[in-house]
């Protein structure tokens, strides 16, 4: 071997050890307080891909119960009995990777059926995961309760492109860098300024739109959409262009709709 042959395999070796350097610094989690294994919208880990990204998530593929769906064909049921008893809550906003999640204090719950669960977090979906009767909205809010047996019951509401909303204003003026938690300790929210006047709503049984697609979701999605300025859906859509599941076969569940 000559000297230059004696550097070529130097430089070899030099390239090798850059990318194989590259490649774990790409399969560390990028995000601090993301969990392993990665999921996403777009590219290799996209929603077709769940399912197999890991044993946790199988249900993502096999569920038979899975969310969104395309709300149509509904079922008329009993009257709207969704009773919701929000309180004020100091204003804590998550960019988690995936979403705007804002955090919320115990303390308030919304009652469906009889059956009382409690407001944990509220996040944001663009376009909307749902549709009704093969229409998407521009967004689409979940607030996202649970029992005490650990029951889970999200409140969908449709988002539309209209007047804008003063409370997500406030949300999104203190959205924190990405995996970052942002506690505002002297303003205070009220997650009711988030719901349509008319109650009526949809109910279904589903699944978390997100890994690990868990079923058993109670789903209660309002027909009154809120409305949402164009300046705020480009805001969001700045940081997350797309961050909606398709919608899922229905598999025969029933839809019902409580006026
Ligand atoms: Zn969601």
């Amino acid at each position: 071997m000559n000297s230059r042959n004696k550097n070529h395999g130097k430089k070899v070796m030099l390239l090798l050890t850059i990318f194989i350097a590259t490649l774990s610094t790409i399969s560390t989690p990028a995000l601090a307080g993301e969990v392993a294994p990665h999921w996403r919208y777009g590219g290799a880990e996209n929603p077709t891909q769940w399912g197999s990204l890991s044993k946790d998530f199988a249900l993502c593929e096999s569920g038979r119960d899975q969310s969104p769906i395309n709300i149509k064909n509904t079922v008329e049921s009993t009257p709207s009995k969704i009773s919701f008893d929000y309180k004020a809550s100091p204003l804590v906003v998550i960019n988690n990777g995936h979403t705007i999640q804002v955090n919320y204090a115990e303390g308030s719950t919304v009652t469906i059926d009889g059956e009382k669960y409690a407001l944990i977090q509220f996040h944001f979906h663009t376009p909307s995961e749902h549709e009704i009767n093969d229409k998407a909205a521009a967004m689409e809010l979940h607030l996202v309760h649970r029992n005490e047996t650990g029951k889970l019951a999200v409140v969908g509401v449709m988002l539309t492109k209209g007047k804008a909303n003063p409370l997500i204003e406030e949300v999104w003026k203190n959205i924190p860098a990405t995996g970052k938690t942002n506690t505002v300790s002297n303003i205070t929210i009220n997650a009711v300024k988030l719901l349509p006047i008319s109650k009526a709503y949809y109910s279904y049984a589903g699944s978390l739109t997100t890994p690990p697609c868990s079923e058993g979701v109670k789903w209660n999605v309002f027909v009154e959409p809120m409305t949402i300025s164009e300046e705020q859906i480009e805001a969001f859509e700045k940081l997350y262009q797309v961050d909606a599941r398709p919608i899922q076969p229905i598999n025969g569940r029933s839809v019902q709709l409580h006026r």
